[in-house]
């Protein structure tokens, strides 16, 4: 595995890899299965499989989340060597925003005015930059992101489709732990009494999946709200929406998604369920 720290060094590479069909999977380390199983899909369709590791400052908007926010890079590279990544890059701050370099925010399609963007405002402006600079750097014909973070999701693709990037979006499903909590790296953060406990997210969006159809969306929500209310956990929101549009969702929308983002303790989880695809 070969490891870069600067674009120069990443970019001479990648331009001897004549002939590869590069799969990108950025991430900001702390590195656990949910990531692995990005890498699995790249490995199917893709030559060289190329991960980042780069915790983007521009996507936190809570400066307290940036500074506890896991780094354990010598653990990452042992786990992308084990992996048989390609090339892992592993740049300073620097190197994805030289100085100087101010670009104007971003079209998001509105798709960031909704959950995670309404709570955290500004992280999709960070995510959306830091993808599209690190797209530019790496130049890979397949993105692989995790449908655990839906929006953000939604949000690249949309980005990929409005700028014209030769590059193709593949969604992977999301990974869990035994007891259903969706893997994060922040799950590390948790207190481990709580986090026995953080199944409850993944009940309460199979209960909204169950109860789809049977009752009006407002009411599941509302119900879905009250199950998470649980002692040590504290939802900030729970919405059923479109999942092309994020906008909510009503009785005759195809494709519906329950998002969901709840305090467990001191640490803030996301969680989502496709109810129904049709
Ligand atoms: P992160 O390091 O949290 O920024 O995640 C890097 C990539 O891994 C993103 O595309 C995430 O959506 C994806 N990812 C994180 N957790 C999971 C999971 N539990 N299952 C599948 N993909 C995941």
């Amino acid at each position: 595995m070969y490891v870069f720290r600067t674009v120069t060094g990443i970019r001479k590479h990648l331009d001897q890899q004549h002939g590869a069909v590069i799969g990108f999977i950025p991430t900001m380390g702390a590195l656990h299965d949910g990531h692995l199983s990005l890498m699995v899909q790249a490995k199917e369709k893709c030559t060289l499989t190329v991960t980042s590791i780069f915790v983007n400052p521009t996507q936190f908007n809570d400066p307290e989340d940036l500074a506890r926010y896991p780094r354990t890079l010598d653990h990452d590279l042992n786990v992308l060597l084990q992996e048989n990544c390609g090339v892992a890059f592993v740049p300073e701050v620097e190197e994805v925003y030289p100085a100087g370099q101010n670009e104007p925010p971003l079209d998001l399609g509105g798709l960031d005015q909704s959950m995670e963007g309404m709570h955290r405002p500004g992280h999709f402006q960070g995510v959306a930059q830091v993808v599209r600079r690190l797209l530019e750097i790496v130049q890979p014909e397949f993105l692989y992101m995790g449908q655990k973070d839906f929006q953000q999701g939604a949000i690249v693709g949309h980005m990929i489709k409005t700028l014209g990037l030769p590059v193709t979006l593949v969604m992977c499903p999301t990974v869990r732990e035994s007891n259903g909590l969706a893997m994060s790296s922040r799950n590390e953060l948790l207190d481990p009494e709580i986090r026995s406990r953080a199944s409850l997210l993944y009940k309460t969006l199979n209960y909204a999946a169950d109860a789809l159809g049977a009752g009006s969306i407002e009411k599941i929500q509302h119900e879905c709200l009250q199950k998470l209310e649980a002692p040590g956990f504290k939802p900030e929101y729970f919405e059923i929406v479109d999942g092309h549009t994020l906008k909510p969702a009503t009785q005759d929308t195809n494709f519906v998604v329950a998002c969901c983002a709840v305090w467990a303790g001191d640490v803030r989880l996301i969680d989502n369920l496709i109810l129904r695809d049709v």
